[in-house]
């Protein structure tokens, strides 16, 4: 069966610490302004009943990736298991995937091509997890394949309560929040 690579983020356990936006930076090699990952947080409710939500955000790895869609190079492209990769060769810097990508998921290396999270497939190719995963000391962020039922992400989606970021984009991302 064809792999599906997916994650989930699990709100209830993510503190914010930015241990995985460090462990992306250094891993990837990132340039000064650049991630692939980042913190959002979010209040709910009204007072006095607020509560907080921290997520660990990134590429989607959209099943439907309007990037890819928008880019005319073929410099975006989708890769194993479906991640959503950038060819760095073929990318002209035109900026046409960061403006269709609708969670801002892409920025502009220095180098003149755009970047993203690839979910770190040069890792898990060779039978290692993302780092952001490995690195997480709460264990928020759980990487597998959602086309094996067997798999921990599997069972995640299935036994939890889960949203995807803008339901509504058509995009069906591959990023899932526990919540
Ligand atoms: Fe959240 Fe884990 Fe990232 Fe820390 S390392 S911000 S706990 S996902
Ligand atoms: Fe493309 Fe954005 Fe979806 Fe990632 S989140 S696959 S960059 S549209
Ligand atoms: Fe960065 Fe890899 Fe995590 Fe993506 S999967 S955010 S590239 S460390």
């Amino acid at each position: 069966m064809r792999k599906r690579y997916a994650m989930a983020v699990d709100t209830a356990r993510c503190v914010g610490c930015s241990a995985c936006v460090i462990a992306c930076k250094t891993e990837n090699a990132l340039p000064s302004g650049g991630f692939r990952d980042w913190i959002a947080e979010e209040t709910r409710g009204a007072f006095p009943a607020l509560s907080m939500e921290i997520r660990s955000e990134r590429c989607n790895q959209c099943s439907r990736p309007s990037c890819v869609s928008a880019c005319p190079t073929g410099a975006s492209h989708v890769a194993d298991g479906g991640v959503v990769g950038v060819t760095r060769a073929k990318c002209t810097g035109c900026k046409a995937c960061v403006a269709s990508c609708p969670y801002g998921a892409r920025y502009v290396h220095p180098e003149g091509f755009v970047d993203k999270c690839t979910f770190c497939l040069h890792r898990v190719r060779e039978g290692k997890l993302p780092a952001c995963v490995e690195t997480c000391p709460t264990r928020a962020l759980t990487f597998g394949d959602l086309a094996d039922p067997a798999s921990r992400v599997a069972e995640l989606t299935r036994s939890r309560r889960v949203k995807v970021l803008q339901p509504g984009s058509g995009n069906e991302p591959n990023v899932f929040f526990l919540t």
